[in-house]
């Protein structure tokens, strides 16, 4: 940070004035009074999606009955993952909306390790997401264990790691961290994977709809992401998964459904997977969830990743800076690296009282989250946000600590969801 003085408020109207990104914020119905910065958890609502599912639930389902399954509701899951597909750097032909993200992790670990005969590894950061951990402990756990899960010290240098193993099938990895907003280099990663010998599933959650992702020019292997955090669609959206066209003929789902099989209306008594991405289907979709899905997903028609990066780069930085004089004076530790190239798609700030404080913030209409131990989100969303929404968390932030305003009972007991 090179600059002397803290932004003013009319120093980020004039970002706002110069925004050509700014007529995008009409494509969501925003609360009033509201500065939403909880996109990294769950995406604000996008205009388009209330018609949508209301034409679902009336028309398509309520007169068309079981027609609308030939039209329209067939081609759902294929058309969100164009409109995905775009947003990461692949075709759409290689990629499924499909389960959650739970789910497809598991399809697709169990589909790494067949794929990897005589290794059986499974290496994850220790610091990396519960559930990602989760899945890969309950296919490493039990009579039936396919695995062995070997988790890497939180903050491992994951090549050089790598580099010293020889019996690993699968790398399983976020893109960006959920705690500290860090991002990986998937490049870098990727090849250091293969130099090992072993595949690579990136998990997308934190970063796809953010940040420029290109799966295909980094030759990854496999991953996953989440619908509902910055694609925007909806409480519990399906969630999208990537295999790679080297893999598709071979890479085995686990749960063998009839929708991933070959002819799934032959109703055939033996499963033959679908020669493609569509094995990694399983049962009927969520049709009014896909549907808001995809209806939300054209809040990004147009909309170049690159241009919407840059931006949620500079809200960042007016943020980071508008914060610098609380760091020290009030032990704030900015944990998300300020270095743009291993920046990820939020801000997170550690206070020891950092529950309280967002509580605080967003008693004020400041939205953020909390991750425990002491960690506040921040995320940004540059479809919606403004440079002044910046500024004004800056500000209620500074509020709030210099006035101990999150310091009453009423800040400190913890919901359920934070
Ligand atoms: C949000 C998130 C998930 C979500 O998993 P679901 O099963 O779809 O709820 C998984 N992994 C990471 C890294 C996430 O951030």
């Amino acid at each position: 940070m090179t600059r002397l003085s803290t932004p003013a408020r009319a120093d980020a109207e004039a970002l706002d004035r110069d925004d050509t990104l700014r007529g995008l914020r009409e494509r969501f119905d925003l609360p009033a009074g509201v500065r939403y910065f909880d996109g990294n958890s769950l995406g604000a609502l996008p205009a388009s999606v209330a018609p949508a599912v209301a034409t679902a639930v009336s028309d398509q389902w309520g007169t068309g009955l079981v027609r609308s399954w030939n039209d329209p509701w067939i081609d759902l899951p294929a058309r969100a993952a164009g409109k995905i597909a775009r947003l990461i750097g692949a075709d759409g032909n290689d990629v499924a909306v499909t389960d959650s993200v739970s789910v497809n992790l598991f399809k697709l670990l169990s589909a790494a390790l067949r794929l990897r005969p005589g290794r059986d590894v499974i290496v994850v950061d220790g610091g990396e997401f519960p559930t990602d951990l989760y899945v890969a402990q309950g296919l490493c756990e039990g009579p039936n264990a396919l695995a062995r899960l070997r988790r890497l010290d939180d903050g491992a240098d994951w090549a050089a790691s790598l580099a010293k193993m020889d019996d690993v099938a699968v790398f399983c990895v976020s893109h960006a961290s959920y705690r500290t907003g860090a991002l990986a280099d998937m490049q870098a990663l990727t090849a250091a994977a293969h130099a090992a010998g072993a595949l690579v599933l990136w998990d997308l959650s934190h970063t796809a709809g953010a940040i420029e992702v290109d799966l295909a020019g980094c030759d990854v292997d496999f991953a996953v992401g989440c619908g509902y955090k910055y694609l925007n669609g909806g409480p519990g959206a399906p969630a999208f998964l990537y295999v790679a066209p080297r893999w598709q003929a071979e890479a085995w789902n686990p749960i063998q459904g009839w929708l991933g099989h070959a002819d799934f209306f032959a109703f055939e008594g033996t499963y033959r997977p679908a020669p493609d991405v569509s094995r990694f289907h399983c049962g009927t979709w969520p049709i009014l969830s896909m549907t808001a899905l995809d209806a939300a997903l054209d809040a990004f028609d147009r909309v170049e990743m690159a241009a919407l990066r840059s931006k949620a780069l500079a809200l960042g930085d007016l943020f980071l800076q508008c914060i610098e004089p609380l760091r020290v004076a009030h032990d704030l530790e900015v944990i998300t690296p300020v270095d743009h190239r291993r920046r990820g798609g939020m801000i997170a700030l550690r206070h020891v009282e950092g529950y309280a404080v967002m509580q605080a913030l967003i008693d004020r209409g400041i939205v953020g989250d909390f991750r425990p131990p002491d960690i506040m989100r921040f995320g940004l969303a540059p479809l919606y946000q403004r440079y002044v929404d910046a500024w004004d968390a800056a500000a209620t932030l500074a509020e709030v600590l210099t006035t101990r305003a999150w310091d009453t009972p009423a800040y400190q007991s913890r919901q359920r969801v934070t």
